[in-house]
């Protein structure tokens, strides 16, 4: 690869033809991309798992020799890994009857180049494959994100959590949970209207997202709020939480003057939890201690302790 501006998006060329190597990296240099060349279907695909690139210019008529897998073989490997089913696929052909193209399209590749190409049908096509590539990671990205807030939403939640479980686990490191449950909020909705009640929900989102870069600030549900704090051990996970709740309380409400509002907390950390925790029951202990703060009477932080947890 020649040297290129490592905020270009990558494009990564699987051909089995040296020569078409050669002439893509000629004729694509003043692109704004980064290219990359695989000559083989393993390589290819192991490159594409490295690079993760935006757009793949595969060849459908790749040497079998030894390898067992044309280009429909890598096109259904990409389409089989979450990490690798949305990037666009340009198919270069030379031979293809018209029943290949017509397979390759249906099964999710973006686009098709007859070989020989004119390479500034080729160029416009990487542009235009690039252009899509885009708007569609803005919607997955939108697709997590909660609209009202701008937190990450739900799914977004589980997805990391698990992730992060697993991760904590793994390495025998610690990892805490925050859940945060507005207090009497059916009732600030009453009396203020629903409008006001999204307005303090917004208010909270911001006060989540001045924590330390590498917590994760979720909504997790109506006036529900769980913040994923990686490496964090259940001692300082309680004070997050104890600093979150004395800022909101401390809030101030211009259109309401004097008004409180409050917050209670439950706060877990996998190493309290018994034998090998799962999503489930990290979220379970941070969520029976968020019970208790609201029993003690709210506006606290509760943290789990294992004599405490169920099972
Ligand atoms: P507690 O102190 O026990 O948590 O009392 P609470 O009233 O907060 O608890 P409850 O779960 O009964 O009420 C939550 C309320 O949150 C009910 C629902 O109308 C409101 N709510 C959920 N989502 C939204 C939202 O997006 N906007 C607004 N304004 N209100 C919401
Ligand atoms: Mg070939
Ligand atoms: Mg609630
Ligand atoms: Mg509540």
């Amino acid at each position: 690869m020649t040297e290129r501006s490592s905020t270009f998006p990558k494009v990564l060329a699987i051909d089995d033809s040296v020569l078409i190597h050669r002439l893509l990296q000629v004729r694509l240099q003043h692109e704004e991309i980064q290219l990359f060349g695989a000559t083989r279907a393993d390589t290819g695909i192991k490159m594409a798992r490295e690079l993760r690139p935006d757009v793949v210019l595969l060849d459908i008529e790749l040497d079998l020799k030894g390898q067992g897998m044309d280009g429909f073989g890598v096109l259904q490997v990409f389409k089989d890994d979450p990490d690798l089913q949305d990037v666009s696929v340009i198919f270069i052909s030379g031979q293809s009857t018209m029943e290949e193209r017509v397979r390759a399209l249906d099964m999710g590749a973006s686009d098709f180049v007859a070989k020989p190409f004119e390479i500034v049908e080729l160029q416009a096509r990487v542009r235009s494959a690039l252009r899509v590539q885009k708007l569609v990671r803005m919607l997955a990205q939108k697709a997590q994100v909660d609209g009202l807030t701008g937190l990450w939403n739900r799914t977004y939640f589980d997805r990391r959590l698990s992730q992060e479980v697993g991760e904590a686990v793994r390495h025998g490191r610690s990892l805490s949970l925050v859940m945060c449950d507005v207090d009497r909020f059916k009732k600030l909705n009453d009396e203020r209207g629903h409008p006001f009640g999204d307005k303090v929900l917004e208010r909270l989102a911001r006060i989540f997202q001045t924590g330390r870069g590498s917590d994760i600030a979720c909504r997790w549900g109506g006036e529900e709020f769980g913040i994923i704090l990686p490496n964090t051990v259940g001692s300082e996970a309680i004070e997050v939480a104890d600093r979150y709740r004395r800022v909101i309380e401390q809030e101030v409400w211009p259109s309401v003057p004097g008004m409180v509002i409050t917050a209670s907390f439950g706060v877990a950390d996998v190493l309290v939890l018994p034998n090998t925790p799962t999503t489930e029951d990290l979220v379970l202990a941070a969520d029976a201690a968020l019970y208790q703060a609201k029993m003690n009477g709210r506006n606290r932080v509760e943290a789990a302790v294992a004599a405490h947890l169920p099972g």
